[in-house]
């Protein structure tokens, strides 16, 4: 009886080996004999993600990006520059877009239509998925709604949030992403379109629960390891979270939602865990502040990278880690142009000679240090700089 104990679990493990083998191959290929070995030891797939916050183009910003010369063009891959490697290194890297790709004119404020490029860039930085149901969704009409979707679809950016009509959005939404073993559901909606009309066939995902309610039952036929929402909502420039986000996020968790994301204030806001009735504990960032824009003021001068690892081992997915990284916009002149540069504040703590700010930039940067730390007193900050 002793013998015959291991005989099932060897038979098992020679039989895992070979599935391996044959699942490591590409067609055809031979498999090295030590990388077998190394993928039959069970490690866990782990996700690392990072959510950033508004995409803004305002006039000044498309002005900076202006290129002279042959192929005049714009290009916005200047102010990435310090982030870069951050959002590159992630697994999937989010941000919300918040203007539209309606052509020429280009505009800034109060009715966006940016130049693509700022798209082209957002990609070239390591961003792989863009939500774009917000407040200036619609700013250009039909034109802008689909020239957007159109664009990232070019360029095979993911994108959900909005779409060209009724088809698209049953195919397409919520929007499910695999990456190293783990299924992703994402959802996004905005709580309004500035009062700027959606015509049909175009869809805007807007705060409505009976819709979302349904769609999230539609995400968990999909069976994913974990359902993110992205919510645009709250008041612009409030430090902290109003009732009806509390209330909205409380929803979300209720319904199924694991990740809960905020944008739209401009300014960062706090982080909370909600436990759901059923005792699953769901975070909620309620606000990441601006990615890139020309509010220079008091908190909305910048933003963070919210950081979520998840592992999941054994077909269970939990959520190991949320953490975040802080980063302020420098503007600065040079003749006459206005330069941009995110500067990631940690890296600026230990590698301030990286950075030549003068004194009423380092008085800035430290003071939306000083302000993001007050505002997130429980969030540990993401290890990306510390070595
Ligand atoms: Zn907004």
């Amino acid at each position: 009886m002793r013998q015959l104990k291991y005989i099932l679990p060897v038979s098992l493990l020679l039989i895992f080996l070979l599935w391996v083998g044959i699942r490591g191959g590409k067609s055809g290929e031979a498999v090295p004999q030590d990388e077998v070995i190394e993928e039959a030891v069970a490690v866990p797939d782990t996700l690392r993600l990072l959510f950033a916050g508004d995409v803004m183009v305002h006039a000044t910003q498309y002005e900076s990006a202006w290129q002279e010369g042959g192929d005049s063009t714009y290009n916005f891959n200047p102010p990435f520059t310090y982030i870069q490697d951050l959002i590159r290194s992630a697994d999937l890297s989010i941000a919300n877009f918040e203007v539209a790709l309606g052509g020429k004119p280009y505009s800034g404020y109060p009715l966006f239509s940016s130049p693509p490029e700022i798209v082209d860039a957002l990609k070239d930085a390591g961003f792989d998925l863009l939500f774009t149901a917000n407040n200036h969704a619609a700013d250009k009409g039909r034109k802008g709604i689909e020239g957007t979707i159109e664009y990232m679809r070019a360029l095979d950016l993911l994108h959900t949030g909005s779409f060209i009509d009724s088809t698209d959005r049953a195919d397409h939404y919520p929007l499910l992403v695999e990456r190293n073993h783990i299924r992703l559901a994402f959802l996004n909606y905005t709580y309004g379109t500035n009062g700027m009309p959606v015509r049909k066939p175009n869809i805007i995902n807007l705060t409505d629960t009976v819709q979302i309610r349904a769609d999230l039952a539609k995400a968990r036929l999909s069976q994913p390891d974990y359902i993110i929402t992205c919510m645009h909502w709250g008041y612009e420039y409030h430090e902290k979270e109003h009732a009806e986000q509390r209330r909205l996020a409380r929803f979300l968790a209720e319904n199924g939602t694991q990740l809960i994301i905020g944008s739209h204030p401009h300014v960062v806001q706090p982080y909370d865990e909600i436990v759901t009735h059923a005792g699953d504990t769901v975070p909620v960032i309620y606000s990441l502040g601006n990615l890139i824009s020309n509010q220079q003021w008091r908190r909305a001068d910048g933003g963070i990278l919210f950081e979520v690892i998840l592992v999941k081992n054994e077909g269970q997915t939990a959520r190991i880690s949320s953490a975040y990284e802080p980063f302020w916009v420098n503007r600065f002149n040079e003749e006459t142009q206005s330069i941009y540069r995110i500067i990631p504040v940690n890296d600026y703590r230990r590698h301030a000679e990286r950075y030549d700010l003068d004194d009423e930039q380092r008085r800035k940067i430290n003071l939306f240090d000083e302000d993001t730390r007050a505002t997130l007193p429980t969030l540990p900050f993401s290890d990306f700089y510390l070595y």
